[in-house]
């Protein structure tokens, strides 16, 4: 039954599919982490529906509230509509949210997903400052939809301008460490206050405190610190893309919450709905310039969903998970680091709560070889945001040769080996493991497990996965 299945929607859906490809799975049943096929084959889920779910599959106080709110018939779809169901979601919500905004909060529930809050986040701060530029960084992965697949990294996209994001392995200014993130900071600064900068009137910035689909990139708290100051003091509005990293999922309630830095808007989507779709915008009072209707849409209140992520939310907070998350991801990191040693082609280990990576790197290849790194990583971007050449402006001399590279490497750091990955993911899959691949080359082993994950699923996710490592480079 299951290859048939599979069979057929190979053949129905779209050649757009992305998990269905890697991850020939026709799941039937879920509790917490484990997933069973239709071939009665079980898994330990390291993918948690994109990080969708802080409690895993089918959590008893998620499953609990769902039936309540169908036992109670209370309304499936009331538009946006107050209930009694979104009261008590917003009331977890504003309790979690990093305190200097939750005084003065205002929230807009989007359309379902995550993309469709980055487009009202980008929408409400055009709206509010009366400006049109964006700020957004190399690397990002904001959504699919057109403004927040153009705030995304990749190809040029026009009124973005692409800023260095601190990405210590592949430092964009070839250096690494603090320094390097402080270049970045320093390039940013410059460039807003350079009149031949070319950027023009930013109306915000956009950022992932940590970056997930570009490859698991924890910015430092300093860096954070630094972005929060630079765009108060030119009265940029700061967004921070919370849709991966909320709910925990870093060790903190709230990815920001690491550094203290209150953004000006929060996007949310994922966790927040305890794995029903729901996605909203939360920002400061004053930024509440909409007019009646100037955001409006048909599913923005989905009741199960915010049942589902009201019980997700008060679990989360009554038991610490943003803690155990910090605990469980610190031993996770520190084994997997120790297993990298003396294997050249884990170039990196890295990571922040249970948001874990591995880049998997071609050592024989050599140093800064190209080939598997085209794309944006040989794209070299001046400080007018132009694709080539370096200036002679000061700016250059100071931060380096005028450029950064989107691709570039630290020393010694050899090319991102995307097919070594994939074999890692199948022979995770083989050992009843799902991880997810990332990153600008997609050779980045994603790790998302649920925050509930215990201690003896710890062991056996590094098991597997470090068998699956030593199977596929063999
Ligand atoms: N922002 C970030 C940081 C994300 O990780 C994602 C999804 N991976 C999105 C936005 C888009 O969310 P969705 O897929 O629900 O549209």
């Amino acid at each position: 039954a299951a290859q048939g299945i599979l069979r057929r929607q190979a053949l129905r859906e779209s050649a757009a599919r992305t998990y269905a490809r890697a991850l020939p799975i026709v799941p039937v049943r879920a509790r917490g982490m484990t997933v069973e096929g239709a071939d009665g084959r079980r898994y330990l889920d390291c993918l948690s529906g994109a990080g969708a779910l802080a409690l895993g599959h089918n959590h008893p106080v998620v499953l609990d509230a769902i039936r309540a709110v169908l036992d109670a018939e209370a309304p499936l779809q009331v538009l946006d509509l107050a209930t009694p169901v979104k009261d008590a979601f917003t009331d977890e919500l504003f309790a979690t949210l990093p305190s200097g905004l939750a005084a003065r909060a205002r929230v807009r529930f989007c359309g379902p997903a995550g993309t469709d809050a980055v487009e009202a986040a980008l929408k409400l701060v055009r709206t509010a400052t009366g400006r049109d530029g964006l700020l957004a960084f190399s690397g990002a992965y904001h959504g699919m939809t057109a403004g927040a697949l153009a705030a995304s990294g990749g190809a040029p996209s026009s009124g973005v301008t692409r800023l260095p994001y601190p990405y210590d392995y592949r430092c964009p200014f070839g250096v690494g460490g603090e320094h390097g993130a402080e270049l970045s900071a320093r390039w940013t600064e410059k460039l807003l206050d350079d009149p031949k900068g070319g950027v023009t009137d930013p109306a915000g910035m956009i950022l992932e405190p940590v970056q997930g689909e570009g490859g698991v990139i924890p910015a430092p708290d300093g860096w954070l610190r630094r972005m929060r100051d630079i765009t108060a003091a030119r009265s940029i509005p700061l967004i921070a893309d919370e849709v991966q990293t909320g709910v925990g999922r870093t060790g903190a309630l709230w990815a920001v919450d690491h550094s203290g830095v209150v953004p000006d808007v929060m996007v949310l989507s994922k966790a927040i709905g305890g794995g029903l779709p729901l996605a909203a915008v939360v920002y400061r009072e004053d930024l509440d310039v909409w007019p009646p209707g100037a955001h409006a849409g048909t599913f923005r209140g989905n009741q199960l969903a915010m049942a589902a992520g009201a019980a997700t939310l008060a679990y989360v907070r009554e038991n610490n998970l943003a803690e155990r998350a910090a605990t469980v991801g610190a031993r996770m990191l520190d084994r997997l680091r120790q297993f990298a040693t003396g294997r050249a082609w884990i170039g990196d280990v890295r990571g922040r709560g249970l948001m874990i990576g591995l880049e998997l790197v071609a050592p024989d290849a050599g140093s800064g070889a190209s080939g598997v790194n085209p794309g944006e990583g040989a794209r070299r971007v001046g400080p007018h945001g132009e694709s080539a050449g370096a200036q002679g402006d000061g700016l250059g001399a100071e931060l380096g040769g005028g450029a950064w590279y989107a691709g570039a490497t630290r020393t010694g750091a050899p090319p991102a080996d995307p097919a070594l990955a994939a074999a890692v993911q199948q022979e995770c899959l083989r050992r009843g493991l799902i991880v997810e691949l990332g990153g600008r080359h997609s050779a980045v082993i994603r790790l998302l497990p649920p925050l509930t994950i215990t201690d003896e699923q710890t062991e056996a996710v590094l098991d597997r996965l470090t068998d699956a490592l030593d199977a596929a480079v063999r």
